[in-house]
């Protein structure tokens, strides 16, 4: 396998796929505003252009795509774009991110199309809690998803919870129970302050010290694991043998092993989750480059990622919010349910 490094010596690995910019929930920490700027469809790549894209990442070195969203079950035909992904030489690691609610319809096709694991995101347990927080009514779908999923097969499935105080913070032992009945492993993630969140604030930020204070509170003595690979999650075990993870983006940020890049729906390709500037894979396709001519896009790019966002962003004082509104409608390829979370 070819080895491309960036300017710190990350190889490029891992693929963060948005498939859609589109979203069935309107959660706090994402979306919480009433207008979005839409991404147009015309834009949005073909399954043979993403299929494509795929393939020439794969041959730079990248192994792992998450697909993601947005909500990527939204996107018609998932199954058939995962069976090509699937197909992709080179590829070993298939996962998905998704807020679960569409997975009953979709779970067993996604499984026969070579979907390996699937993540879902569950903020809380509380049906009013998940009202107030997404905006919707679907915590029994969402639910109901997750059981589909390991009806499935999705026997691998991990919990996403993003931990905000005073809104879900409380619920942290009941939801690391809940993971555990299920045969999940959950990872919490500290509340962060990307393009989207503009209700983001310093003291809603539940840190990875806190979490595992209470959780230490409640369960007992907690023991760290060792790191096995690049994942942003830290791992940790309570005396009973359950695992979960801790994802503290905000007070410890990982960027130095961060082998992650994101490629929008309509093929902008960012290099960190915090990048303002992109490259547009989309006009290199639609203006019949070669294979080699975006390989070398990619590749030049990649040689030259200084990025290191969320340390950045650590340093910043008087921390705010990172984008108002009106800069989130002109350039909505700043928002995380665009670049893919
Ligand atoms: N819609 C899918 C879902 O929610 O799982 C996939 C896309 S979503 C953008 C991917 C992940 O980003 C979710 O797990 C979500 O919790 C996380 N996320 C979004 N905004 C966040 C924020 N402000 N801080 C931390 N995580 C966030
Ligand atoms: Fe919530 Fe995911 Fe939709 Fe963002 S993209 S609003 S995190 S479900
Ligand atoms: Fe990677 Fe950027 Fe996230 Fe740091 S902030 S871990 S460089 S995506």
């Amino acid at each position: 396998m070819p080895s491309l490094l960036d300017r710190y010596g990350r190889p490029l690995r891992n693929l963060r796929l948005s498939v859609t910019d589109r979203c069935n929930l309107r959660c706090q920490y994402c979306m919480p505003e009433e207008e979005y700027t839409w991404l147009p469809k015309g834009n949005v790549l073909t399954f043979e252009e993403i299929q494509r894209l795929v393939a020439v990442f794969a041959s730079l070195g990248v192994d792992k795509v998450r697909v993601t969203g947005g909500e990527p079950l939204l996107r018609q035909d998932l199954p058939a774009l995962v069976r090509m992904i699937a197909n992709v030489p080179g590829i070993s690691e298939l996962a998905m991110t998704t807020n679960g609610v569409l997975l009953r319809e979709h779970a067993v096709a996604l499984r026969q199309a070579g979907m390996q694991r699937v993540t879902v995101s569950l903020d809380t347990l509380d049906a009013q809690t998940f009202r107030m927080l997404s905006r919707r009514d679907d915590l029994p779908r969402t639910l109901d998803g997750l059981a589909a999923a390991r009806e499935a097969g999705f026997t691998d499935l991990k919990l996403d919870t993003v931990v905000i105080a005073g809104l879900n913070d409380h619920e942290v032992p009941s939801l690391l129970d809940y993971a555990r009945s299920i045969g999940a492993e959950l990872r919490f993630i500290e509340y962060m302050d990307v393009g989207g969140a503009t209700q983001w604030r310093m003291d809603r930020v539940v840190s990875r010290a806190t979490m595992k204070e209470r959780l230490q509170a409640h369960f007992g003595p907690i023991r760290a694991l060792p790191r096995t690979d690049s994942a942003p999650a830290e791992r940790f075990q309570l005396s009973c043998g359950t695992t979960f993870g801790i994802i503290a983006s905000v007070t410890q940020p990982f960027c130095a092993s961060c082998d992650r890049a994101r490629l929008t729906a309509d093929g902008m390709w960012f290099l960190c989750l915090y990048a303002v500037k992109g490259t547009d894979l989309r006009e290199l396709l639609r203006n019949d480059a070669s294979d080699a001519e975006i390989a070398g896009a990619i590749a030049a790019a990649w040689r030259a990622r200084g990025d290191r966002g969320a340390e950045e962003r650590a340093r910043t004082p008087d921390r705010q919010a990172l984008a108002p509104q009106s800069s989130l409608r002109q350039n909505p390829h700043l928002e995380m349910h665009t670049r893919g979370g």
